[in-house]
């Protein structure tokens, strides 16, 4: 096997995702022969970073030992099982350490294995909740400017990223939609507490007039991934949950990106005090290893279902819901946390690697420079159309990975990351404003 023939292959029969494929004439689609740890490796022996830890879903690196060892103990004894009417110990022992783990009473753990499934899950749950409660009414869901929940339709009627959204908006239901906590639309104004304030004053606006009709808000705390890391101020948080529960709306934290530690907190909710009624949860949760996402649902949601009526349950189902191999997965993932105390390491990791980007974090064409935990990020000045693929292969001429949005460049490497490749990130985003930025 050698690069040129596995891209050839790839190109005539496979369909990659987020890709307009006509755009791999001009851009190498990079063949991937293995892993180790931070590193990714073509068939040439080419290196480089993986600073997006592959799409948000590696934690503890690629062909970890530990996680290896476990799925291998777990093939010997059961690879999967169906979920109704049947039960297996991976998917018993992970929906009792997650209930534990995450905060208030999210006492049952609902399975399945994507990101944007979860978030199906969640608005049906949350719709049904009220259905089973007498509030068939209440059926619309409302969602932040800039939200990215997922693709499947469902999911995409509450996100709000054009270049997914738009080419679908007949297929979608209409839901509403409220600002995000910065001062105004397009501002760059990063965790700011008079925003957090003027944007709950909207939502409380919003939810007076129309609240009847809402089933429920949803949320990724802390930080909107895919509309460009855009991070802001707890306090929104903590409003949005005393508004939820005036208006009886149920409140969705979406922390299918900042779950299992990203921004410095095993969940992102935790650092607003704030639980939510369901906690959607996927990518790290089995370390990038295999598809696995779960909603966890408050013991008050998971009650209204509980009944001699089977239509008043949650007929819901996917195939692998509940797959014994990547609970097993995430059970390895949890064991790690545990034994390494991450979440503490990662404080000291994190503040070492800031000492190495000050550089960057000054450079003349460096903007709106932050970091959430273990996610970096920064706007590039004078980054005009086309910055993203440019930049892209600035990085991976540097040995890195990155995957900028719009003019945005982020870092989110896996935690296994040591001083030496976060480094190459460093010199890559370096590259990139360097050669593609424009110093005011
Ligand atoms: C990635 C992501 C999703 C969708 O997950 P998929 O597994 O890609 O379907 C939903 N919400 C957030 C916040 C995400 O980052």
């Amino acid at each position: 096997m050698d690069n040129r023939d596995l891209v050839a292959r790839s190109l005539a029969a496979v369909w990659h995702p987020c890709t307009q494929m006509k755009a791999h004439e001009r851009l190498p689609l990079v063949p991937v022969a293995r892993g180790e740890g931070a590193w990714l490796e073509d068939f040439d022996g080419r290196r480089f970073v993986d600073g997006v830890s592959s799409w948000w879903v590696n934690l503890f690196g690629h062909a970890n030992p530990a996680i290896n060892a476990a799925l291998a103990d777990q093939l010997g004894r059961l690879e999967h099982a169906m979920l109704a009417g049947f039960t297996h110990e991976p998917v018993v022992a992970l929906s009792e350490r997650l209930a534990r783990l995450a905060p208030g009473r999210l006492g049952h753990a609902f399975y399945a294995s994507d990101g944007a499934s979860a978030t199906e899950i969640a608005l049906k749950m949350a719709f049904h909740h009220w259905a089973n409660r007498g509030h068939p009414e209440k059926n619309r869901f409302v969602h932040l400017e800039g939200a990215y929940h997922g693709e499947t339709v469902g999911a995409l009627s509450v996100t709000d990223v054009p270049v997914f959204r738009d080419t679908y908006v007949p297929l979608l239901r209409r839901n509403l939609v409220t600002p995000f906590p910065a001062r105004h639309a397009g501002s760059k104004e990063f965790q700011c507490e008079a925003c957090a304030d003027e944007a709950a004053g909207a939502l409380a606006k919003l939810l007076e007039a129309q609240g009847d009709t809402v089933a429920a808000l949803i949320v990724e705390p802390l930080v909107q991934g895919a509309s460009g890391m855009r991070m802001y101020h707890p306090r929104y948080l903590a409003l949005a949950r005393e508004l939820c529960d005036r208006h009886g709306v149920l409140l969705i934290a979406d922390e299918i990106m900042t779950g299992f530690g990203r921004t410095g907190t095993m969940f992102a909710c935790e650092q607003a005090g704030v639980a939510p009624d369901l906690l959607c949860l996927s990518k790290g949760i089995t370390g990038g290893y295999l598809p696995l996402s779960c909603v966890l649902a408050t013991d008050e949601v998971y009650a209204s279902f509980y009944d001699d009526s089977v239509a008043r349950g949650f007929l819901h189902s996917h195939s692998y819901t509940g797959n014994a191999l990547a609970c097993r997965a995430a059970l390895a993932v949890l064991d790690l946390f545990e034994e390494g105390r991450v979440i503490e390491a990662n404080r000291g990791k994190a503040a070492r690697f800031d000492a190495i980007a000050a550089p960057l974090a000054r450079h003349p064409a460096v903007r709106e420079w932050r970091r959430l935990g273990m996610i970096w990020a920064f706007e590039v000045a004078g980054a005009g159309a086309g910055f993203a693929a440019r930049a892209f292969e600035i990085a991976m001429r540097e040995g890195a990975l990155l995957r900028p949005i719009g003019d945005a460049v982020y870092f989110m490497p896996p935690y296994v990351t040591d001083e030496e490749a976060f480094a190459v990130l460093v010199r890559a985003g370096t590259a990139i404003a360097d050669e593609l930025g424009a110093c005011a």
